[in-house]
């Protein structure tokens, strides 16, 4: 990845994701001298602050991440402008802000406008740079606009908000981020599928019998109340990251690893998902939420500071997907990510069928181990493989052993972080880790319905204690099919 000469403009620098993502990405990328050599970071936001006040806090916000001499150099790449986001005035100080930098830099105009803001400011922002002729591919130099999620609240608002973007931008400049996208396994699924032939023949409705996709999370809402308890786990985890580790698991192979090769592909299988009708949403669906856990010391989601004491809100979902094509039909797909629950893991299993016939006497076919491919996300990135093998001795006695590959044991402690990866993909200009417009639109159309059915009736939550593996309801949905999700902890 060759990274251009570019300046950066961070709104929303003095923010939570300005410190805990943004600023830790670009400095480590900086360390690892993968910054492009002329660069600049410019922070905005409403706060009061000099150049060297901003520079402070990043030093601040970076102490434990490098030395004194390194953080010192890299401050020096940061700047700071002050302003009101839906003032004109603050985009023609901008302007001529950049016109300094850039002639200081060499940078050649090209420049990145992060939007780290909420957001309601997504399309205020993009208006102000719109309007002061900011947005404009001009005078030889590219402007690219990154977006955060949440890409709306549901299909309507999120068309509305790219209507509102491509007023004054191309769909080339909207990079959309999702951060799953740039983490290594996410990435790996593309080349353990695509750079290896034994996985492929066997990845279809012949031998795979069910997927799960899990992301569960220990944290609660913890300082985000005010976002989380207006969203929930559907719009923050399924809109974005669960539908896209879905559609990278399911999707047909690519033509090429080119932005928009691979992003048709991944739309083209989200749209072959089956639409709940409202009759077989209960079956399908589990929405539930934390309740207090005296044992564990836990409160319930209701009594979270910020959060109202009749919230609705799920803080955990689960669903059956099926995929209505050639290679998945019949094939559920098992979905579940929530909050306050028994351990921190993200992961994809793709569980293959049982073998068609038993050679072993009193074995029967489903009393030997199917497969299991694991492809672990978090906390440590890695795959494993489960499989029979015969324990020595005298008998044909069969364990069952695990295949492991750790990307840590392998390629060292860091595996890098997401956001440097998309950081560098965007100053390169490279969209295909980024979320296309009709990518998103197609996620909101599957969500909608159930999102519409759930604001409508409120009984269909169900409550988990805080630090369980999730609501009795989720093992019921894969228990009616006589399966089981992968242990997570005791409920
Ligand atoms: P934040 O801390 O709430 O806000 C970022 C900055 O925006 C604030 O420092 C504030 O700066 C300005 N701001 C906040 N509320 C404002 C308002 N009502 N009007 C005008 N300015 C306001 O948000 P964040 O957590 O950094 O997240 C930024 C975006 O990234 C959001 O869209 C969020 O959904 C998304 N995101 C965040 C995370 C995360 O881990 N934090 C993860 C994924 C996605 P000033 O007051 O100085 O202007």
């Amino acid at each position: 990845i060759k990274a251009e000469s570019c300046g950066m403009v961070i709104f929303g620098a003095s923010g939570d994701l300005a410190r805990r993502k943004l600023l830790p990405a670009l400095f480590e990328l900086f360390r690892r001298q993968l910054l492009p050599a002329n660069f600049f970071i410019l922070g905005g936001a409403r706060t009061e602050m000099d150049d060297d006040a901003f520079r402070r806090s990043v030093r601040e916000s970076l102490a434990e991440a490098g030395s004194d001499s390194e953080l010192e150099e890299f401050s020096g790449f940061c700047h700071y402008i002050a302003g009101s986001y839906e003032q004109p005035v603050l985009y023609e100080a901008l302007k001529s802000r950049l016109a300094e930098l850039e002639a200081g830099c060499l940078t050649g105009g090209n420049r990145i406008y992060y939007l780290a803001t909420p957001p309601v400011l997504y399309p205020v922002i993009t208006e102000g740079l719109g309007r002061a002729g900011l947005t404009s591919d001009a005078a030889g130099g590219w402007s690219r606009v990154v977006v955060e999620k949440p890409f709306g609240r549901d299909l309507v608002s999120a068309r509305e908000l790219d209507r509102a973007l491509l007023r004054y931008l191309t769909e080339q400049q909207i990079y959309r981020i999702d951060h799953y996208l740039g983490k290594e396994t996410v990435q790996n699924i593309m080349i353990l599928r695509f750079a290896n032939t034994i996985f492929e023949p066997v990845w279809n409705r012949q031998y795979i019998d069910h997927v799960q996709i899990t992301v569960a999370e220990t944290l609660g809402v913890e300082n985000r109340a005010g976002y989380y308890d207006q969203t929930g786990a559907l719009r923050d985890m399924f809109q974005n990251h669960m539908l896209e580790m879905l559609s990278l698991v399911a999707m047909e192979p690519p033509a090429s690893f080119d932005g928009d090769r691979h992003r048709d592909e991944k739309v083209k299988l989200l749209r072959a998902i089956r639409p709940y009708s409202p009759w077989d949403m209960d079956q399908f669906l589990v929405r539930g939420q934390y309740a207090q856990n005296s044992d564990k010391n836990l409160p319930a989601y209701r009594q979270e500071p910020g959060i109202k004491s009749d919230s609705t809100t799920e803080t955990y979902a689960a669903m059956q997907v099926m995929v209505d094509n050639w290679r998945w039909r019949g094939v559920p797909f098992y979905l579940r990510s929530g909050k306050r629950l028994a351990r921190k893991v993200s992961e994809i299993a793709i569980a293959f069928k049982p073998v068609p016939h038993s050679m072993f006497a009193g074995l029967m076919p489903e009393n030997l181990l199917s497969n299991v491919l694991v492809l672990a996300i978090q906390p440590e990135e890695g795959i494993a493989l489960s499989m029979e093998t015969k324990r020595p001795g005298p008998h044909m006695c069969m364990s069952s052993l695990n295949l492991q590959f750790s990307y840590r044991d392998v390629f060292g402690e860091r595996s890098g972080n997401a956001y440097e990866r998309l950081l560098l993909d965007c100053m390169a200009g490279d969209q295909t880790l980024f979320v296309r417009r009709d990518g998103a639109e197609v996620a909101w159309n599957v969500l909608d319905p159930i999102l519409q059915q759930w604001q409508e009736e409120t009984g269909s939550l169900c409550f988990y204690p805080a630090g369980a593996a999730g609501p009795e309801q989720a093992e019921a949905l894969l228990a009616k099919d006589g399966r089981a999700w992968r242990p997570l902890g005791d409920r």
